[in-house]
């Protein structure tokens, strides 16, 4: 232990008590002019002269606490952003330190070993044979829905590999719905399958894919020209935390020979639950699977996992030989940079270890229950008082609206407008199946406590003006 503290770090360490103990203190939001935000970066830094450490930290962490939407915030009912473990934060100062580089398994075999083991744990967690899995870390769930789709290609259509999709007799598409996420039409373009392929199925009214409709709808694009190439289940839609039916989804892309793969970039976390786990049944027969870290797991931004049952499907994606990369390690080890997108790659799954040593498998199903009892809560004071809640889902996504809002006496747009100048809660609107406006609200920390959960009650009827 060193006795006496490097400034630097002294000032490190007091922002960190900020930001761990006294989070509840500072505003999750505030009003922000653009202006004036660049202005005090401009004005602070010129480059031109050295300067001390301790200074640049102190300045540093000034505009961030002044100038950040606190998701780390106990009050934060905001997108899928969690408050962090320190293990976290430790993880990743000890990556930044050594700063390994996971390209190759050569040049970082801790590292590599770390992400490999705590990767076989989540695949079994999510009830695949960590055997025949293979998992990766990537920068998010874009990425890993990239990845997915990318590797469905490859398996189906290895062919494409050299000529490109253009040169297929027939045009893959993806089918998934309004509610799916919307990274899938990036996906689309940087595949060059095009935003065409993107086939969005109808919802039912609880807002899942009506697996009826998707079975007419391949039936009709076959016709077209068209053939299925990959289904996707959303397990957590991003707007209402909602299930796709699964196993549905799993049994139609048996019988049309396409690949299914599941989004479960936040509701994943679920997994560890034995009370919410029976929610995600069917993930397991899963092609393939995202889960964001850093979405329900209380992990930094940058940490997204995509699991494989196809390790082939993802060697034919992504190989390539070079003169220059350190040869392959033997004994059962992967090079990443030959069965991902990335190359030069960060070891983020430290992230995600430590904590999962922290706190053990246990530790973390508390931690999920714990955020979907704050949901349950949620759920019922704000029916108490009125409101009406239009989503129907065990996980923590509460999407809500008012007779008043209903009525269009009063929008979401504006409601929200005054809870966030009273910067006392963040929370958003959506727009569910394509109908209907309505405020949505998640508990993404950990930290949420009962009385978070009243002063988000209090601030919604207060910006109602009751
Ligand atoms: C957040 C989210 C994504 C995108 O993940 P990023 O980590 O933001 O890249 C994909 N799918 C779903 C269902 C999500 O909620």
């Amino acid at each position: 232990m060193t006795p006496e503290l490097p400034p630097a770090w002294a000032r490190f360490l007091e922002e960190r008590d900020v930001a761990r103990d006294n989070i509840r203190d500072l505003p999750v939001v505030r009003p922000v002019d653009p202006a004036e935000v660049r202005a005090a970066v401009e004005s602070g830094f010129g480059f031109e002269r050295p300067r001390p450490l301790e200074q640049v930290v102190d300045q540093v962490a000034d505009l961030l606490r002044r100038w950040t939407v606190h998701v780390t915030h106990p009050r934060y009912f905001g997108l899928y952003n969690p408050s962090v473990r320190e293990a976290g934060v430790i993880a990743d100062a000890l990556t930044s330190l050594y700063n390994p580089q996971l390209a190759a398994w050569s040049h970082a075999p801790a590292a590599q070993e770390m992400e490999r083991h705590v990767l076989r744990k989540l695949a079994g967690v999510l009830g695949l044979d960590a055997d025949r899995t293979l998992a990766s870390f990537t920068t998010g769930g874009a990425e890993a829905n990239l990845s997915a789709i990318l590797a469905a290609l490859a398996h189906r259509f290895p062919e494409a590999d050299r000529g490109g999709v253009a040169a297929l007799p027939v045009r893959p598409a993806i089918y998934l719905t309004e509610e799916s996420h919307h990274s899938f039409l990036k996906v689309a373009r940087m595949t060059g399958l095009g935003t065409d392929a993107v086939r969005r199925i109808p919802t039912t009214e609880r807002f899942v894919m009506d697996p009826e409709a998707l079975r007419a709808r391949i039936t009709g694009d076959r016709a077209e020209g068209w053939s299925p190439l990959a289904i996707v289940g959303t397990a957590g839609t991003t707007g209402a935390g909602m299930v796709d039916p699964l196993p549905r989804l799993a049994d139609i892309a048996a019988q049309e020979g396409a690949w299914f793969h599941v989004d479960a970039a936040w509701g994943a976390g679920a997994m560890f639950s034995a009370r919410l786990r029976p929610l995600l049944a069917g993930i397991e027969r899963a092609d393939s699977v995202t889960w964001d870290a850093h979405k329900w797991l209380s992990v930094p931004i940058g940490t997204g996992m995509i699991f494989c049952r196809h390790p082939d499907a993802l060697r034919c994606a992504f190989a390539v030989d070079t003169t220059y990369m350190p040869g392959a390690s033997g004994g059962g080890t992967v090079d990443p940079y030959a069965v991902t997108a990335q190359w030069t790659r960060r070891a983020i799954g430290l992230r995600i270890f430590l904590a999962l040593a922290e706190l053990g498998t246990d530790g973390y199903a508390g931690l999920i229950e714990h955020q979907a009892e704050m949901g349950a809560e949620l759920r019922q004071r704000l029916s108490r008082r009125g409101w009406e809640v239009v989503n129907d889902t065990p996980l923590p996504v509460v999407c809500f609206t008012h007779p008043e809002i209903r009525a269009g006496r009063v929008t979401t747009t504006k409601l929200l407008r005054t809870v966030y100048a009273r910067g006392r809660v963040w929370i958003s609107d959506v727009v569910l199946g394509g109908r209907e406006r309505v405020l949505r609200a998640c508990v993404t920390s950990y930290l949420t406590q009962p009385d978070d959960v009243d002063v988000l009650v209090e601030e919604v009827e207060v910006a109602m003006g009751r």
